[in-house]
């Protein structure tokens, strides 16, 4: 298809060329897209792989009006990253281009059918950080991970939707961004990867414009809708009303569903019972705390697709001092790069103590699930093992131990202790905490153990 960009008989030349593609633009008025190529080209010399392929190259420019490019990004994940990331990049060479005070205006005005943008990297360069290759498996998220892999074998088959539920800063968006990447790769199919407030704000913006027909028509065209912190539909009746027509309908289709979340559906407060069902009605998988030896893994790799070297025993000591999620991982991470960059010291880990000494002290206070994990760990059980029903004598100790520690090691009250261990009642709490403190007297090898558990716990 011929593409023509007229400046002044734009209706003249519709006419004479009916069957080309006229796009008219007012003099004055610069065409944003060779604009925003040209800026493309030089930003690939100055940003990281990354940071292009997973945030620029999802900018679709709109307009260029008085030294500014406005464009529009898929999601509000997205235009957070670009203002973190890369914003000030990006204005450089727009002043280089349009002139002084020159800047990028970015909305989430629309709900982008198109497939996600194919990062493309040079062959030496990292890849996208938000794709499978990068995501390091352990047994917390291996469910997740799996069943977000046949997802992109098989979408709208096997798994539909795919429910992924975790805390903060565990891989949810990144696994659910890999799904999206991937399977904007090896298939041919419309995807819109967005968080649940962007559906909202579009919405919002449909309803208030008159244009919610149209708004209906785009989301049901989609072959993979994917939708992230789903939880933030709690409460926003009429946003879970919508979500669930849209949710029916492409369901019916066929088309494959993801969404993610920081808790489960039943567990999502003020969401309707019906959305709750229709959530839980393909697969939900967990991705809990990464475990000491998933830690270990993601830090050294994280280091390695960065380049720096960490040595082993600084990896794990730091593996064990930062276990509430992989996102503060990273950031000590950093810190350990930005220490080793400022000094001449090589890195051991008396020096990663006073790196990190800052996020170390400030350590938010223990959790439930950290108790679990770490006694799981120490009696090489899952944590499955300890939350769930089973009455064995090999969990049954364990387990109690770890609600004495929950109790004694934690903020959580009796009930919230309860509700950590598979919603059993308090008082099941109560009579663990009295057997291990009984046995605690009795056995002096049990309380050294008991003792130790803390200490480390105390530790973090
Ligand atoms: P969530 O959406 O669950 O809050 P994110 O997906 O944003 O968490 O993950 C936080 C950070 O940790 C991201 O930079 C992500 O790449 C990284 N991350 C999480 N899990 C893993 C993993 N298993 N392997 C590698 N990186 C991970
Ligand atoms: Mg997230």
């Amino acid at each position: 298809m011929w593409i023509v960009l007229a400046t002044r008989w734009k209706r003249w030349a519709r006419m004479r060329y009916p069957h080309v593609w006229i796009i008219g633009f007012r003099e004055g008025e610069a065409v944003p897209q060779a604009v925003w190529q040209e800026s493309l080209s030089r930003l690939k010399e100055r940003l990281s792989a990354t940071d292009l392929g997973c945030w620029v190259q999802a900018i679709h420019p709109v307009a260029i009006r008085d030294r500014r490019l406005y464009g529009e990004v898929p999601s509000v994940m997205h235009l957070e990253q670009i203002r973190n990331r890369v914003q000030r990049n990006i204005a450089g060479v727009l002043e280089e281009l349009l002139g002084p005070g020159a800047e990028l205006v970015l909305s989430v005005n629309r709900l982008r059918v198109q497939p996600v943008v194919e990062p493309r990297l040079a062959p030496d360069r990292p890849r996208c950080s938000y794709s499978f290759e990068s995501f390091v498996v352990g047994e917390s998220n291996s469910l997740a991970h799996a069943s977000a892999r046949e997802v992109v074998d098989h979408p709208g088959v096997t798994y539909n939707p795919l429910f992924l539920y975790g805390g903060v800063g565990l891989g949810k968006t990144h696994l659910a961004s890999a799904v999206a990447h991937s399977l904007g790769k090896s298939h041919r199919l419309r995807i819109a990867l967005l968080s649940a407030e962007a559906f909202a704000n579009d919405l919002i913006r449909a309803l208030l414009s008159g244009s919610i027909d149209a708004f209906r028509l785009r989301v049901r065209q989609l072959d993979v809708l994917i939708v992230d912190d789903v939880q933030f539909l709690a409460g926003k009746e009429r946003m879970q009303e919508e979500f669930f027509h849209t949710f029916n309908a492409l369901h019916a289709a066929g088309k494959q569903i993801v969404l993610a979340s920081d808790q489960a559906p039943r567990s999502i407060s003020n969401l309707a019972e019906r959305l709750q069902s229709r959530f839980e009605s393909g697969l939900t998988a967990e991705i809990r705390l990464p475990e000491a030896v998933l830690r270990l893994a993601i830090l050294t790799s994280k280091a390695k697709e960065v380049g720096f070297d960490l040595p082993l025993e600084v990896a794990r000591w730091v593996a064990s001092k930062i276990v509430s999620s992989v996102r503060e991982l990273e950031g000590a991470l950093h810190r350990l790069i930005a220490g080793c960059r400022c000094s001449r010291r090589s890195l051991d880990v008396g020096f990663a103590k006073e790196i990190l000494r800052p996020i170390l002290r400030n350590a938010p206070p223990r959790t439930v699930e950290q108790v679990q994990q770490l006694v799981a760990e120490r009696f090489y059980l899952s944590q499955e093992d300890l939350v769930h029903r089973g009455r064995t004598s090999r969990v049954r100790l364990p387990r109690q131990v770890a609600m004495y520690l929950s109790r004694k090691g934690t903020k959580a009250t009796y009930a919230e202790i309860a509700a950590g261990f598979g919603g059993r009642d308090h008082s099941t709490i109560m009579h663990a905490v009295k057997c291990v403190e009984a046995r605690r007297h009795e056995e002096p090898e049990f309380a050294a153990l008991v003792d130790e558990l803390a200490e480390k716990l105390a530790a973090g």
